[in-house]
């Protein structure tokens, strides 16, 4: 499995996420380009922006990553 993850034509490595938007975003400026999209914080204050498939499939992603982790950890003490 791959830790880089397509988000809005960027390969971001899946350990620079820092946090991911669980609403879409909402600022009512009229300049605002990405009213519903999803923010993805990455490390030093990076923002990419998702739709809402990215941004499940990128949840999916993390979950399936620090998964994979946690079992090589396991392998390690046994
Ligand atoms: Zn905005």
């Amino acid at each position: 499995m791959s830790i880089l993850f397509l988000i809005d034509d960027k390969h971001v490595p899946l350990y620079r996420v820092m946090w991911v938007a669980a609403t879409p975003h909402f600022c009512g400026s009229d300049e605002c380009q990405h009213e519903g999209d999803y923010e993805i914080r990455l490390e030093q204050g990076e923002v990419v922006w998702a739709n809402r498939k990215e941004r499940d499939d990128l949840l999916a992603a993390l979950e399936a990553w620090a998964g994979g982790m946690e079992e090589s950890d396991h392998e390690e003490w046994e």
